[in-house]
């Protein structure tokens, strides 16, 4: 695929940043119907995501609804009839987030009773809050920010249709909080703000309990989508022309097929790998609970299916893993993690830990430390312990001080930094396939991605490359990227 669009590299590149409305590309072939053209017709929307990549793809197949009905996308805020804001509560600092973010959609909105801002534009609009902030904070979100007459989570964005058009029809305050659902969301078009890479999310909400997690209480019951769905989705894809597919879910591998044939995780993984057209399939967050030697064996057997996962850790304590109940022990993630070394071929493993969590000794900490060490990760994405409401951990004894949480949380990083730069370094010499999908004009580099997910930034006498698969000899290594040059397409 050749695309037309220059990518800022941090645009793709950045976890649990803000995304702004963009260009898009649609993945459906059908038309959009003219009733649904009627309901939302002159208007437009604007949409900004804060959090994870399943945020990321509900505001695209929200996006998609709208299209569907009508709407146009605006480019910015100010243009828009409606601003919705798909937010993120996993910690408190993202809901703080959140709320001084709406403080400055403040004046825009249809339920406001305080004057418009002239940088928001003239018109009064609807502004929506969605996803888990939605979902946690419910009515206080009216409360807090009276400007606000749509709060919706992500477990009723089927809903989302009626709630529009409830305040089309002149309603003041809409609300989809249901989180006792055993359905997905399916919508017939998909905006698709990545031109490189395709989400697919296989299975939504989850059904673990882990002590300090609002998910459960924000996204629901687990709900897996049905396999031909999935399988149809990716057929699209590979008909627009992706070649790269991430399937997405909290927990991702406790997939569990709905339908008659009931396809395991494994074979849908290799149903998803065998779309005609598809070269990479990425899958993310693994659960390691659920986590099977089967999965290891398919990476093995399928070129397609890229050489890396992503597994949570958490803790490298057992006591501190039993009270955050994630129902394995240090030696039994050690376990899942020696299948995976004993591959064929090298699969890069990356992690989340959470340091400070109550009661956490000093000792407790320093196992975790090791833990690293013992696995070699190549990645860790590392967080401070944040209580949440409605989570069982926040009223656990035994605080850890801030001050002593972002001091192990120092520690730690600068340990998997040392480890990064090592197995980044062993590397320099090699060279890798890259699916460009990044272009920095200033610096005059492409940047894209290896199949374990390493970030390559790299120079080419070739005028565009985005989309496209090169071979890239790498040059130099530093802990987070590598610098190489394109030496001959693929
Ligand atoms: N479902 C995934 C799993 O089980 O690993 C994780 C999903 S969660 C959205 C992403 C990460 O946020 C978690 O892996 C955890 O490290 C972190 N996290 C969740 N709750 C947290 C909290 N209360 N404080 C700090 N980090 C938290
Ligand atoms: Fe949260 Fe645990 Fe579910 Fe992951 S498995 S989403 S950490 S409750």
């Amino acid at each position: 695929m050749k695309a037309a669009f220059d990518i800022g590299i941090e645009s793709l590149t950045r976890a649990g940043e803000t995304v702004a409305s963009s260009p898009f590309v649609s993945d459906t072939h059908e038309a959009v119907t003219s009733e649904a053209t009627a309901a939302g017709a002159g208007k437009s929307f604007y949409i900004e995501t804060f959090g994870c990549q399943m945020n990321v793809h509900d505001s695209e197949k929200v996006a998609g609804f709208l299209l569907e009905r009508g709407y146009r996308a605006a480019r910015d805020a100010a243009d828009a009839d409606l601003m919705l804001y798909n937010t993120c509560s996993i910690r408190e600092k993202a809901a703080q987030k959140v709320f001084s973010r709406l403080g400055e959609w403040r004046g825009a909105g249809k339920g406001s009773q305080v004057a418009r801002t002239a940088s928001l534009g003239e018109r009064t609009k609807i502004i929506g809050v969605l996803g888990c902030l939605a979902q946690q904070e419910g009515e206080e979100i009216f409360e807090r920010a009276p400007w606000v007459s749509l709060v919706c989570g992500s477990a009723s964005y089927r809903k989302l249709p009626d709630l529009v058009a409830e305040l089309e029809a002149g309603g003041r305050r809409v609300m989809g909080l249901d989180l006792d659902t055993d359905q997905t969301f399916e919508t017939e078009v998909t905006r698709r703000d990545n031109p490189i890479r395709a989400y697919i999310t296989i299975i939504e909400g989850c059904d673990y309990a882990c002590s300090y997690c609002v998910v459960p209480h924000t996204r629901g019951p687990e709900r897996s989508r049905a396999s031909e769905s999935v399988l149809a989705e990716a057929r699209r894809l590979a008909e627009a022309g992706y070649t790269e597919i991430q399937l997405l879910g909290q927990t991702v591998n406790s997939y569990r097929d709905p339908s008659p044939g009931g396809l395991s995780f494994v074979d849908l993984l290799r149903g998803v790998a065998a779309v005609d057209g598809i070269r990479r399939v990425r899958f993310t967050t693994s659960h390691p609970n659920d986590f099977h030697r089967e999965i290891v064996e398919a990476i093995d057997s399928t070129p397609e299916l890229c050489d890396h996962i992503h597994l949570p850790v958490q803790s490298g304590s057992t006591r501190v893993l039993r009270e955050m109940r994630r129902t394995y022990t240090r030696d039994q993630y050690l376990e899942k993690i020696s299948w995976i070394r004993a591959a064929r071929r090298p699969i890069s493993i990356t992690s989340d830990i959470i340091v400070g969590f109550p009661g956490e000794t000093e000792r407790e900490f320093e196992d975790t430390v090791t833990l690293l060490d013992e696995v070699g990760y190549d990645g860790v994405f590392s967080f401070i312990y944040s209580p949440r409401p409605i989570t069982t951990a926040a009223s656990l004894p035994d605080a850890i001080p801030e001050a002593e949480k972002s001091r192990r949380l120092a520690i730690l990083q600068e340990r998997q930094r040392q480890i990064q730069m090592a197995r980044n370094a062993q590397v320099v010499g090699e060279s890798f396939e890259v699916l460009v999908d990044g272009h920095n004009a200033a610096r005059g580099q492409w940047a894209g991605r290896t199949t374990s997910n390493r970030l390559i930034n790299f120079t080419s006498a070739a005028e565009n490359l985005l989309g496209e698969y090169v071979q890239v000899l790498v040059t130099r290594a530093s802990p987070y990227s590598l610098v190489g040059q394109h030496v001959a397409p693929v």
